[in-house]
């Protein structure tokens, strides 16, 4: 391997192969570690079941990072938000802000196989498939990989999920706290079409999310009690489908599977009580996992990723080790708040909206009926779902529209 490399990035989804190719593309030496094959084609007909909604801000980001052009993507103009158990409603509309768009939905495995069609371009970022990390050394840092080679860096970086290696390998703890909630995924197609709007019902047990998709789908993402999801993912698909149309309030007329095939994941919160070590950072759902109400996950990964290219980027104008803990405190301050505000503020929703208190069951609806009244409430929600509102790390600025 050539080494020793400015960065080795530990896991290449859609965090992980971001940061490899901007650091890549920022000039630094780079290896990528993944666990598994990324696939890079499919049957044209076929769906991914995950998708993901993505913010202006990540947009960009794919965009400068050469990931953008080609991925099959479903811009939603509308969103509407309702509770099962009452009268608020929330409804948004991109024209209404003067905007092409709120977002868009695109499956995982586009956004996985875009970035790593443009990290084959790119020879210089060695690529390692298939190795476990099965051991960390202090010194350098250095990794032993399951095959008995070693890898020298300056910094690891683990972009290796939720159950990172890296993280555990680092010591690094963990607070987490169960949701008792399973999200049941599924591809549907609705009756009316879907009318390019994300659509969000808020149900005693949690909330069905209805997501365009191209071919004019819906991607569903049901959050509900671990039997129930079972119950959902187990159902003939005639079953699941009538419970769905129920549960979605005919929002969008009959929705019927698209085919057959279901998931469920378990919900958790969890963080990282640190993000960084000497010569160890993480970022995406390494550092911080969220409940997937607001669809948020992975566009607060790929800003961790912008922002720690930012402060790489600093250090080495500067002359700094990469892996100082002086340097990699500026990317922990730069972050860490500002998802754990994301993640509170998407804990006390889950937990408003799944209570049956008659004085939280009234304080959600009038909340949702003001917020839909008030301008800067409104904009408020707007500017999360377009990803504005913080000092957006390099990567993510859009230059051509400065006054945002
Ligand atoms: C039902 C559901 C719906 C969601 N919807 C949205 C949404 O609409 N919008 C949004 O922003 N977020 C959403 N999320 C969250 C989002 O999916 C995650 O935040 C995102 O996948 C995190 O990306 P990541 O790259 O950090 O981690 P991961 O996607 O988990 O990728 C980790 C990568 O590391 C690799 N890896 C793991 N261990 C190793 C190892 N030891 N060595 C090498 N490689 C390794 C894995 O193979 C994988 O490729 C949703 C989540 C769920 C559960």
């Amino acid at each position: 391997m050539n080494e020793p490399f400015d960065i080795a990035v530990i896991g290449g989804g859609m965090v992980g192969a971001a940061l490899a190719l901007g650091a890549a593309r920022a000039g630094f030496r780079v290896a990528l570690l993944e666990r598994a094959e990324p696939a890079l084609d499919w049957p044209a007909d076929s769906h991914d079941l995950r998708v993901s909604a993505l913010t202006r801000a990540s947009e960009t980001m794919l965009r400068k990072l050469g990931a953008w052009e080609g991925m099959r993507v479903c811009a939603y103009e509308r969103m509407r938000v309702w509770d099962a158990r009452g009268f608020g409603e929330i409804a948004f509309d991109a024209a209404d802000i003067g905007e092409p768009n709120l977002g868009h939905i695109v499956e995982n495995r586009e956004i996985v196989a875009a970035l790593w069609r443009a990290i084959t371009q790119r020879p210089e970022i060695e690529v390692v498939i298939g190795q476990e990390v099965a051991a960390l050394e202090e010194d350098g840092p250095t990794l032993r990989l399951g095959d008995g080679r070693v890898l020298r860096a300056q910094l690891l970086v683990g972009a290796d999920g939720a159950r990172s290696r890296l993280r555990e390998l680092a010591g690094i703890g963990l607070s987490a706290r169960d949701y008792d909630q399973h999200a049941v995924v599924a591809t549907v197609r609705p009756e009316a079409g879907n009318r390019a709007t994300a659509w969000q019902r808020f149900l005693p047990a949690g909330p069905l999310a209805l997501l365009p998709l191209r071919d004019d789908l819906f991607s569903i993402v049901w959050s509900t009690t671990p039997a129930e999801a079972a119950a959902l993912v187990e159902a003939a698909p005639e079953d699941f489908a009538r419970r769905l149309t129920l549960a979605s309030e005919r929002c969008c007329g009959e929705l019927a599977l698209v085919d057959p095939q279901r998931a469920a994941f378990p919900l958790r919160l969890q963080r990282a009580t640190t993000y960084v070590r000497p010569g160890v950072a993480l970022v995406g759902d390494a550092a911080h996992v969220i409940h997937p109400l607001a669809g948020q996950g992975v566009n607060l990964g790929l800003l961790d990723a912008g922002a720690l290219l930012d402060v790489l980027g600093d250090a080495r104008s500067r002359g700094e080790p990469l892996g100082a803990l002086g340097v990699l405190r500026r990317y922990e301050r730069a972050r860490k708040g500002h998802n754990l505000a994301v993640q509170m503020t998407m804990d006390a929703f889950k937990h408003l909206f799944s209570n049956r208190n008659p004085a939280l069951y009234l304080v959600r609806n009038l909340g949702l009926g003001l917020a839909d009244r008030i301008p800067p409430l409104r904009r408020q929600f707007e500017r999360i779902a377009l990803g504005q509102g913080i000092e957006l790390p390099s990567l993510a600025r859009d230059e051509s529209d400065s006054c945002r």
